[in-house]
């Protein structure tokens, strides 16, 4: 599988070979701007796709991701698919008879003559469902930066789910180093404890005297510096990383093998179709959705949910895509899903397009200049409704009402991002077709919106008691570019 630039470069145009997998694993933008995407959505036939049905979770993400990644050979890919995806990596906080399913499904019950269901995805090491892709991500790269013998330095900055489970899935990792700028005193103790109480010689955990945005501005002015980022092997890990994207679609394969199971209550039939409803932030997770659907599996609806922060809501709605200034974006009880903008948006606005380069950049460029764009009345957007897209959004009440609800109704404790694909999902029960609805992260992660909904803490699971107390491990530093540059090239990979 080859692998193009959304706004052009290595497209055929471009006269720039199309770039292989690895290559797409370790570059962040395309030099143009745009995002790598592959030339061809591999297609799975109905056949094939029965066959899978009975495989492991790490044999099935075998067989979707050779058909993504070409350019690893397939003995080596089964071992990183079988190192990745073992039960005791996803089964921090539940029992292990069916942590070997990676991410079971679990039946709520019955509304509306729809079978409401949970797709736990956050059981991995830091308790959100970053875990799956990132862990996967720590050990590609480790092999691709072995078999080129590179080595990388990753700066990020994260005001938390994002930087802890970068930094779970490369701890010690040969060739990796990561430098994860965060919020001085902004995250949550638990938050903290999770990243600061790592030891590996390989993370290094940068507390900076700021805000979120400081921390931002300063990864974006190392990487602006390119002779600096290319001395260093400065690279990145965000949601923009084709591999994360990938790595997501297995699990919405997997989910439907288990709705359309008899057991799960659905109809026997072979290719039964089923929704999925999708807490969303940066898209990536409902983007991995949609290109499973486009590979050919039968996803009704593709519920894209959003909190108040409703960008994306409002471009489902109505075709108009405006993004926030930062200063715009409210802080909410979901804040995984804190976003001003969607960055891989433009993927799927170049799907959407037909993959048409020319005007992903030109709509890209007026998001840059103008704010956003409109395609109300451009022939695409009727495609959104024939792929099964739909959204809402969800306020901090309905969070507690949905937490209270689902605590009351089915006795399990669900986390905020979690009650927002809920609250939407329901917006959407069809008789007959089984609502999928993905549990992002653990409560124990957003304890206090717990406790002021059921008006009691959360139980925590015995592996995390006592991590505050646990010796940390990181650096502070004010907001300042030149002394992030100097710690950067002490303790770098050479
Ligand atoms: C990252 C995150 C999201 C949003 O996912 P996107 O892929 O950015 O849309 C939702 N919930 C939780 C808990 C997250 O950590």
């Amino acid at each position: 599988m080859a692998y193009h630039s959304t706004r052009g470069a290595f497209g055929i145009a471009s006269g720039q070979a199309p770039q292989p997998f690895s290559a797409a694993l370790l570059t962040g933008l395309a030099p143009d701007g745009g995002l790598l995407w592959p030339v061809k959505i591999p297609q799975v036939s109905a056949q094939e796709a029965l066959q899978w049905r009975h495989l492991s979770y790490a044999q099935l993400a075998f067989a979707i991701l050779s058909k993504f990644i070409d350019d690893i050979d397939g003995e080596t890919l089964k071992q990183l698919c079988e190192k990745t995806y073992r039960a005791e990596v996803y089964s921090h906080t539940r029992a292990t008879e069916n942590a070997a399913d990676i991410t079971p499904l679990t039946l709520l019950g019955q509304e509306q003559g729809a079978y409401l269901s949970l797709l736990a995805l956050s059981n991995g090491p830091t308790l959100a469902f970053k875990d799956i892709a990132m862990q996967l991500l720590g050990n590609l790269f480790e092999y691709v930066l072995h078999t080129q013998n590179q080595t990388i330095n990753i700066l990020g900055a994260t005001s938390g789910d994002t930087g802890s489970a970068a930094e779970y899935a490369m701890r010690g990792k040969k060739g990796v180093r990561v430098f994860m700028l965060s919020p001085y005193g902004r995250m949550s103790a638990f938050q903290q404890a999770q990243m600061f109480s790592l030891q590996d010689d390989n993370i290094f955990n940068i507390s900076l005297h700021g805000v979120f945005d400081d921390c931002q501005d300063l990864v974006k002015r190392i990487n602006e510096d390119l002779a600096f980022k290319t001395r260093y092997h400065i690279a990145a890990v965000n949601s923009i990383n084709f591999g994360r994207v990938v790595a997501q679609v297995v699990y919405y394969w997997k989910a439907w093998f288990a709705a359309t199971s008899e057991t799960a209550g659905a109809t026997s039939e072979s290719l039964a179709q089923v929704s999925f409803a999708v807490p969303s932030g940066n898209f990536g997770n409902v983007l991995a959705g949609h290109i499973a659907r486009r590979m050919g599996l039968p996803i009704r609806k593709l519920i894209v949910a959003t909190n108040e922060n409703n960008v994306l809501d409002t471009f489902f709605r109505t075709g108009v895509y405006r993004v926030r200034k930062s200063a715009e974006t409210q802080e909410t009880s979901s804040p995984s899903m804190d976003i001003s903008k969607a960055s891989n948006f433009e993927r799927f606005v170049f799907d959407l397009l037909q993959q048409d380069a020319s005007r992903t950049r030109q709509l890209f460029e007026d998001v840059e200049k103008k704010g956003g764009f409109d395609l109300s009345s451009d022939p695409a957007f009727k495609r959104i409704a024939e792929y099964g897209f739909v959204s809402g959004s969800s306020t901090h009440a309905h969070r507690l009402a949905v937490i209270r609800d689902i605590a009351g109704r089915y006795g399990q404790i669900i986390d905020p991002h979690t009650a927002d694909g809920i609250k939407v999902a329901r917006e959407y029960l069809e008789p007959g077709i089984p609502m999928v609805v993905l549990e992002t992260a653990q409560p124990l992660k957003f304890s206090e919106t717990i406790e002021q909904a059921l008006g009691r803490p959360c139980p925590r699971p015995v592996n995390f008691e006592g991590i505050e107390a646990l010796p940390r491990r990181f650096a502070q530093m004010k907001a300042d570019v030149v002394a992030l540059k100097q710690y950067i090239s002490e303790h770098c990979n050479e």
